[in-house]
């Protein structure tokens, strides 16, 4: 016998159980985005190779280690499975010139591709939803961002998720901070792990980034960027903040959120949950005003974030939160020809209706088919024998409340089955 096929690793299948809770948490999400005036994007999941190392930057995680590259073995491009939207949508809004004459709120949400550690909270396909406000220069901007956010966990039902902003100023302020930070850490060399060698002085800033425990006392006591901002940057870290304060949303300084993507300035921020382990990052963004300019476009402000939905899905569900299954309103059973025929008029002229409908397929017994009809969740089963059909009735039959199995002309099904699915509801009191 043949092996079985098994999916790639770190990519996952979203079954059934799971992918109707996915529906619902997209539609809250478009609820959510339309409230905020975002039009949505949908851009390749293949893009040319070199996007993403001009975009992300060759010295990050990303680009080192965890793309999925590959040559077009028809025609030799260097092409890559997107490991993040960002560098997408931005180069869709140069190549068609939407920053013309105003600026765009947009949004996608879709798969992504990254070779890492597959572990929880953390795979190889993993999804995203990204939100990119392009040409907006203000703080007013950066903290809509974050306002947005806190209203989605709060449209959730999540609490728990805490937020984390820093600033890593403009390029300039950058640069001198990066001279103190590599003299600091060249006091340490000895004890940077490979990563942090290789990095000191191609990508110093991202060290104070490390997962790695043994570096923690280090980065802790590195020389803080903030120190080394001037007036304009922290006018516009100012104004963030006063945002957030006017809006009650609480908010830790951590000096050391540096973000993995090279793109930002200013403004960076994340949303930290405890309750996922050492995956805890559900949320996280910030201003990137260079890389309109980095990817060939006329320069352009820009602000925006990206969510982890597996790790928020997760969330959600152990919140208690997420709806359960969609059962539908009613299936329908038959035995006989001219029973079936009915059946099919009968589930059709449901649908039409607005009921969601199961039509046994596949014949078998009564007994075998209301076992079917029982397993379905569904609170009523629609009998059809070849008297029913002879006489152009149906059974309605209820099957999770006690009540009556009445028998009914056909066309008055719809309204009965209207009445009986609001009668229910009320014995339970849970109109
Ligand atoms: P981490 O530090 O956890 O690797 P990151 O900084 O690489 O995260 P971003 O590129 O900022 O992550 O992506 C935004 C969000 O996407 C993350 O906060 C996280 O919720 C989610 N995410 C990133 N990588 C993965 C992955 N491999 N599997 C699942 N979710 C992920
Ligand atoms: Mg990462």
């Amino acid at each position: 016998m043949s092996k079985t096929l098994q999916a790639v690793r770190g990519m996952n299948d979203i079954l059934p159980d799971e992918a109707e809770i996915w529906e619902q948490f997209e539609e809250i999400i478009r609820e959510w985005l339309h409230s905020y005036g975002y039009r949505p994007i949908r851009m390749p999941i293949v893009e040319p190779t070199p996007l993403f190392k001009r975009a992300i930057g060759e010295v990050t995680d990303i680009v080192e280690k965890e793309m999925y590259s590959f040559v077009d073995a028809l025609n030799g491009e260097a092409l890559t499975l997107r490991p993040e939207g960002t560098a997408s949508c931005v180069r869709a809004a140069i190549q068609h010139n939407l920053l013309f004459s105003q600026p765009q709120r947009l949004y996608y949400h879709g798969p992504m591709f990254r070779h890492e550690r597959p572990q929880k909270g953390r795979y190889r396909q993993f999804h995203q939803v990204g939100i990119e406000a392009l040409g907006y220069e203000g703080p007013d901007i950066d903290a809509e961002l974050i306002l947005m956010c806190a209203r989605l966990w709060d449209d959730l039902g999540l609490d728990d998720i805490k937020l984390e902003i820093n600033s890593l100023g403009s390029a300039e302020e950058r640069a001198t901070h990066r001279a103190a930070l590599i003299a600091y850490l060249e006091g340490h060399q000895d004890k940077l792990d490979e990563d942090g060698k290789r990095r000191l002085y191609t990508n110093p800033l991202r060290i104070l980034d490390t997962k790695n425990p043994d570096l923690q006392a280090i980065v802790e006591a590195a020389p803080k960027l903030m120190d080394y901002l001037g007036e304009e940057s922290l006018a516009h870290f100012e104004g963030v903040q006063t945002i957030l304060k006017d809006a009650g949303i609480p908010y830790r300084i951590n000096h050391r959120l540096v973000r993995g993507l090279d793109y930002y300035n200013r403004t960076v921020f994340e949303w930290v949950t405890t309750r996922l382990g050492s995956q805890g990052t559900v949320c996280a963004g910030g201003r990137y005003d260079g890389l309109v300019a980095q990817l060939g476009g006329k320069p352009a402000p820009a602000a925006g974030f990206a969510m982890g939905v597996e790790r928020l899905l997760s969330l959600w569900v152990e919140s208690g939160n997420a709806l359960g299954r969609q059962e539908p309103d009613v299936y329908v059973v038959h035995a006989g020809d001219a029973a079936r025929r009915a059946a099919f008029r009968a589930a059709e002229g449901l649908r039409s209706a607005g009921f969601s409908v199961v039509l046994h397929c596949g014949g078998g017994s009564f007994k075998s088919q209301m076992k079917k009809a029982d397993a379905s969740g569904a609170p009523y089963a629609v009998v059809i024998g070849d008297d029913e059909a002879a006489a152009g009735e149906v059974s309605l039959k209820p099957l999770l409340s006690r009540g009556e199995q009445v028998r009914i002309p056909m066309d008055v099904l719809p309204e009965t089955l209207a009445e009986r699915l609001l009668g229910v509801e009320d014995e339970d009191g849970s109109v």
